[in-house]
């Protein structure tokens, strides 16, 4: 069975069309700057890249450009789009109603656009490409897979915040968390490294890309993290500020400030651009901090020092703890910060080994020395394969179960189906 999975945002989308139950990937590609004169799409197949360039002006326009390259007698990987078996999209908001990946119908739907006013810049263009598949794909099953539903599990102790509780009930204010499909998977990759079941590993999982959160993960499952209402909540980021006094806000707006430029302010100019005030990226950091920016060190000392406050405090939640792991592109790659995230933490357990760490690089690798307590891995997330996979479960109908009896008992697999998978 052939799956697709689209993560569609405002101006891009990244596909990835997959043979599954083998988890090949066929082709993959990315459309970009959806909106502009120069919108481009890069496709890869066959160890092959082809780009074009056309003007794109919406999503729905981005996804007929996606499924026209799939199927293209020079470029495609496919006879015609009706090979492709299901379709599977990251969705950011499922508020508290999707406790798992869902098959899509009118009723999803109408939660993914109610959530919309959670996710206001999420969930349109998630749903825009939803919509897209069912015009061109009519017929064709598609699946929801939401970054919060992992974080359902989540005790109310941990999602309250400290405001009027009729917030809560009037407007759902409350934490929600975010990257729920990547903290996920690499929890269940670390319980499956360290030969254990998925429900069966306490972690604290860093994902740290372009945003940043902590998990903490009991018996398989999330317990509390870092984001909040929104994506702005916990450690700094590239250009968000993270945890806040909310009265700086109120200061700022005394001074002039409206609601729009402090949304700008602390969504697109703060966390390490902010601090630094040169680069979001730890690469440029780190070789500015070398050539004694002092500015540049402070927003990677600042960083490094409130991850490594997370991981302390999520220590304190779980009652043991049994691995931390490290994902996303900073989380992956940048080997100095995994280093000073951990420096300082061997009461609670926490040791890396220099040379491990240095030698794992944008793969899976255990960098804790031999006397650590606590186990540390480095897991490249892959948030796709974890949505092609609960694509393919729940809209697979039927597997072939040779009955002793008569050997031509067809045993319904579809338990699964309108499940959410956890
Ligand atoms: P997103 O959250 O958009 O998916 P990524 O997970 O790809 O982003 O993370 C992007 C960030 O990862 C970059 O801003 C950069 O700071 C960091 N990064 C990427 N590659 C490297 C690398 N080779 N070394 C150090 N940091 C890296």
């Amino acid at each position: 069975m052939k799956v697709l999975v689209i993560n569609a945002g405002s101006s891009s989308i990244k596909y990835y069309l997959y043979q599954m139950p083998q988890a090949e990937i066929l082709a993959r590609g990315v459309v970009e700057r959806i909106g502009e004169e120069t919108s481009k799409l890069s496709h890869l197949y066959d160890n092959k890249t082809y780009t074009i360039q056309t003007r794109l002006e919406n999503v729905e326009k981005g996804m007929e450009l996606i499924l026209e390259t799939l199927a293209s007698k020079d470029v495609g990987v496919i006879q015609g789009i009706s090979e492709i078996g299901a379709v599977g999209h990251r969705v950011v908001h499922g508020g508290e109603e999707f406790t798992g990946s869902v098959i899509i119908d009118e009723k999803v739907i109408a939660s993914v656009k109610k959530f919309a006013d959670l996710a206001p810049l999420h969930n349109p263009p998630n749903l825009a490409g939803i919509q897209a598949v069912q015009r061109k794909l009519s017929g064709t099953k598609q699946v929801a897979c939401f970054d919060t539903a992992f974080h359902t599990t989540i005790p109310k102790v941990a999602y309250m915040y400290g405001l009027p509780y009729e917030l809560y009930e009037k407007y759902g204010v409350r934490r929600y968390g975010f990257h729920g499909i990547s903290h996920r998977y690499v929890a269940r990759r670390a319980a499956a490294i360290m030969g254990r079941g998925k429900y069966d590993i306490n972690a604290v999982t860093c994902h740290l890309g372009n945003g940043c959160s902590v998990t903490a993960v009991k018996h398989g499952r999330s317990v509390d993290t870092s984001m909040g209402f929104t994506p702005l909540e916990g450690v700094p980021m590239g250009t968000r500020c993270g945890d806040l006094d909310p009265a700086i806000l109120f200061y700022l707006a005394d001074k002039g400030y409206d609601v729009k430029s402090l949304k700008i302010l602390c969504n697109k100019k703060s966390g390490l651009l902010g601090i630094s005030g040169v680069s979001n990226d730890v690469r440029n950091l780190e070789e500015l901090a070398k050539k004694g920016n002092t500015r540049a060190k402070l927003a990677i000392d600042i960083f490094c020092y409130r991850i490594k406050k997370y991981i302390g405090a999520y220590c304190a939640v779980l009652d043991k703890v049994d691995a931390v792991v490290f994902t996303g592109g900073i989380g992956e790659n940048a080997v100095f910060l995994r280093q000073q995230i951990c420096t300082g933490l061997t009461q609670i357990g926490i040791q890396v080994d220099r040379a491990a760490n240095q030698a794992a690089i944008a793969k899976e690798a255990e960098i804790n020395t031999k006397d650590s307590r606590v186990k540390v891995f480095v897991i490249p997330t892959n948030e796709q394969a974890a949505i092609a996979n609960d694509t393919y479960e729940l809209t697979r109908e039927k597997q072939v179960v040779m009955s002793k009896q008569n050997h031509k008992h067809i045993a319904p697999l579809s338990k699964l189906a309108n499940k959410p998978t956890h």
